[in-house]
């Protein structure tokens, strides 16, 4: 079936079942709302909640002001955390309770940002040319402010949800770590946050050229495992060198891996993906798009090398991101180390990532250990009501573009919501340029009408999911 003609039926289906209007749906919602959810997105990005040298409690604390001022009860606010300035909020709109609840899930910790290394100031919404700049205005204070607006929205309308409706902004998604929020919620309050499935960060709009092409729908991801290169050595007196060093080891070491890819492949998810992307992609790369959606590893080669992210969508990734050596600067190097960060395809072994690490490596000299205990995450099976309302939205808004069910490279908190049983589906409908994701990097930035579209797709996809819908006849 077409696309169109697919949208067509999910909107005719909707319309019997939810009384939902398929052409009255805007772009933006109207401005008082927009206003609203700006001011709280420029409050969350202008708190230094930076994961190693910022806190996630006074942005916790000022959505709960918000809430409160909204007229939320005491009760059905939660904040707290593993730490003291790592805290969490948890909040309830309640429903009639004839479904299970739905939780809304953004962190608000961010990669730090230094001043320096930016043209402007990290910790400011500076609105300039059509874009919202700042650190965390993609990842992931757009989406954290947009449940905070759009909850708040609902309470002022009086809106009749069919289910619980749960947002919860957590700490230290970035780094992982003994603060986790999701990790920290899911052991000692799970009956906050208990849900049918959750919407969370990790799928969003690629645009190319100004042109929007898919709205994504995360439903698995790549996991993240770190090792360590090293090398010892004896050293000695730098005046007297002798061939065996350990610096020069472990450089030809990541010389070797860095000259080394992992086997090219697709998984089930990713192969719809490709196939999708053939669908819509106009330029050279339709065809290899088409032959890599059918396994071809001529195909999928031409991708790899097209752009970082189909490369990374295609194998398991593994990069040296710190460096560590020497101990004087007229000695001999005794150590030498590089961790090496993997993004690892869902189907592949954490040892069989060590192995072939170790022959890459080739070397017994450099040991190559695992950090921590890497651990993989199932996939969310595709519920038909998630996928119907994220359709309908996206076909509202932005006619003919398709929603594509990816696999994301990056690791979100969406896999321990996953492995507790509660599936989780990455989805914001906030565009991004393909070729300029700048999450993690200098001069973060989010198009400022992408935000506003961001915040009115949520708005409508929510509303759908938390009225009673028939599931088993919405089919596509
Ligand atoms: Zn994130």
């Amino acid at each position: 079936m077409s696309t169109t003609k697919k949208s067509h039926l999910v909107c005719l289906l909707l319309i019997l079942l939810l009384n939902a209007s398929c052409t009255s749906a805007q772009t933006t919602r109207p401005e008082a709302e927009k206003k609203l959810a700006r001011d709280i997105y420029k409050e969350f990005v202008e708190i230094q909640s930076g994961f190693s040298t910022g806190a996630t409690t006074p942005v916790a604390e000022a959505a709960a002001a918000r809430l409160r001022t909204a007229g939320f009860s005491e009760s059905d606010i939660f904040v707290g955390g593993a730490n003291p300035k790592k805290a969490n909020l948890v909040v309830r709109f309640h429903g009639t309770g004839a479904l299970k609840p739905i939780l809304l899930l953004a962190h608000t910790d961010v990669v730090e940002a230094k001043r320096e290394d930016w043209s402007m100031d990290p910790f400011q919404l500076i609105e300039r040319d059509g874009f919202f700049y700042g650190r965390g205005t993609g990842d992931d204070k757009a989406q954290a402010a947009i449940w905070i607006a759009n909850l708040i929205q609902y309470k002022k309308e009086g809106f009749k949800s069919d289910r619980d409706i749960i947002v919860a902004l957590t700490a230290d998604e970035e780094g992982g770590g003994p603060y986790n929020g999701v990790a920290w919620l899911l052991k000692n309050h799970r009956d906050l946050i208990n849900s049918e499935f959750a919407l969370n960060e990790g799928g969003w709009g690629e645009s190319v050229g100004g042109k929007r092409i898919s709205n994504d729908l995360q439903v698995s991801e790549k996991y993240v495992a770190n090792f360590r290169l090293e090398v010892r050595n004896k050293g000695g007196h730098s005046s007297m060198p002798v061939a065996d060093n350990a610096i020069y080891r472990l450089a030809a070491a990541l010389q070797r891996l860095s000259n080394f890819g992992f086997p090219l492949k697709t998984n089930e998810v990713t192969a719809a993906y490709f196939q999708e992307m053939a669908k819509i992609e106009t330029g050279p790369m339709k065809g290899d798009l088409a032959k890599a959606s059918k396994g071809s590893q001529e195909g999928m080669q031409r991708l790899a090398v097209a752009t970082p992210a189909w490369n990374a969508t295609l194998r398991t990734t593994c990069v040296a991101t710190l460096l560590e050596g020497g101990h004087a600067m007229n000695a001999l190097p005794q150590l030498a180390a590089a961790t090496v960060n993997c993004r690892v395809l869902p189907e592949d072994s954490v040892d069989y990532v060590q192995t072939t690490l170790q022959k890459v490596v080739a070397d017994d000299q450099v040991s190559v250990k695992i950090l921590g205990e890497p651990s993989p995450g199932p996939a969310s099976a595709l519920r038909p009501d998630v996928l119907a309302a994220v359709s309908h939205a996206t076909e509202a808004l932005w006619p003919g573009v398709p929603v594509v069910p990816i696999m994301v490279m990056g690791a979100t908190d969406g896999k321990a919501l996953r492995v507790a049983g509660i599936p989780t589906y990455g989805i914001q409908g906030i565009f991004f340029d393909r070729d300029d994701i700048r999450f993690h990097g200098r001069d973060e930035r989010l198009g400022v009408q992408s935000f506003y579209e961001g915040h009115a797709f949520l708005y409508e996809v929510v509303k759908m999911l938390s009225k009673t819908v028939p599931v088993a006849r919405i089919r596509h």
